[in-house]
């Protein structure tokens, strides 16, 4: 008799055999065992301390915006967020983690308060983008964060910007499997149209730049030019350098890999960092892509690309 199921139901709605590829971006999974959707937030940490406490398999979901899931699925438990309760206190915005990023955008755009346009157009969900400190046109999510109430091994804990230990794509919470339940973004009184005018020329520049095919974004992680081994490739664009980061799309695409087909996985044509499900593509074919463009990006100026995405284990 399945005695989780019974259990997993005291916290939110729960479902069994639920295609993953139903619920990322990817648009590529197989059926997870368990999808419990969690909607109020105090029934989240003592979700993940029965489940922890009983040595229970889980996985995190937001969006399903970043991730590349098993074509196997997921033998575990998927929690998947959606406390998405959102107010502005003056200047902050105190926002629970299942909530869309794009709500806190529209939110402060809403009370004129700039900070956030950035992420005009960026999709997932708060808790998402503050694991991974999401970013884009210079800014990241610790350029805006105040406080996050994190759930860390069975406690519940509030976190300073600082205590979040934010860096490239990068904060405590992937290192120390820490959930986020709310973040307080703490913004500047501003103009209203001056907030909009700069979110619609970011969305703008996002429309004609990315491709809208299935993907999770950017596939790799950009090179700080002062990790860059020896002397920095002699055609490396001015503002690259300037801006200390060598795009992995733009060292992808020196590697001539644009376009590249793997099964249904596809370096996509427009952009060197996007790998996209052109149709029917697994997991299996996008880590076999992963394998080619790392070692050809490797043989042809020895560094290693490392994945932004992150990639679930069965
Ligand atoms: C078209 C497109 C464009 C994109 N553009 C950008 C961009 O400009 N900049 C950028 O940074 N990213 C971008 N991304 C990537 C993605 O949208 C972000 O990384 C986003 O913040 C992920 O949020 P999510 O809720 O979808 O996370 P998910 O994909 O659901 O999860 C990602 C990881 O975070 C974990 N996670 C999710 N919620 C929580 C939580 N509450 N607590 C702890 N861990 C959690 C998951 O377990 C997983 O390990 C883009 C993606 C796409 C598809």
């Amino acid at each position: 008799m399945d005695l989780l199921y019974p259990e997993l139901k005291k916290y939110g709605k729960t479902k069994t055999n639920v295609l993953l590829s139903r619920h990322t971006t990817f648009k590529i999974g197989g059926p997870a065992k368990y999808v419990v959707t969690v909607s109020e937030a105090d029934k989240l940490p003592a979700l993940l301390n029965f489940l922890s406490g009983a040595g229970e398999d889980f996985f995190i979901l937001g969006g399903g915006s970043n991730v590349l899931a098993p074509d196997e699925g997921f033998s575990g438990v998927v929690i998947k967020i959606d406390c998405a309760k959102c107010r502005t206190d003056k200047d902050e915005i105190i926002i629970e983690a299942g909530a869309l990023l794009s709500t806190a955008v529209n939110e402060a755009a809403a009370r004129g308060l700039s900070g956030l346009e950035w992420a005009t157009g960026i999709p997932g969900t708060v808790g998402g983008a503050v694991r991974g400190n999401a970013g884009a046109h210079g800014s990241d999510m610790a350029q805006n964060i105040k406080q996050v109430e994190a759930w860390r091994n069975g406690e519940t804990t509030a976190l300073t910007s600082a205590e979040c230990a934010f860096g490239y794509r990068d904060s405590i919470f992937k290192r120390d499997g820490g959930v986020v339940l709310r973040a307080t973004f703490k913004l500047i009184p501003s103009d209203q149209a001056s907030v909009v005018k700069k979110m619609q020329e970011i969305l703008l520049g996002r429309s004609q730049k990315l491709p809208t095919v299935p993907s999770a974004g950017s596939f790799f992680k950009n090179i700080k030019t002062g990790d860059w081994p020896g002397a920095l490739p002699g055609n490396l664009p001015e503002i690259y350098r300037e801006r200390g980061m060598i795009p992995a799309g733009w060292l992808v695409e020196q590697a001539g890999l644009k376009g590249v087909k793997i099964g249904g996985a596809q370096v996509s044509p427009q952009h060197g960092n996007f790998i996209i499900n052109a149709g029917n593509a697994t997991q299996a074919d996008v880590v076999a892509l992963v394998e080619e463009i790392k070692g050809r990006v490797y043989d042809k100026y020895r560094v290693w690309l490392e994945p932004e995405v992150e990639i679930i284990m069965p």
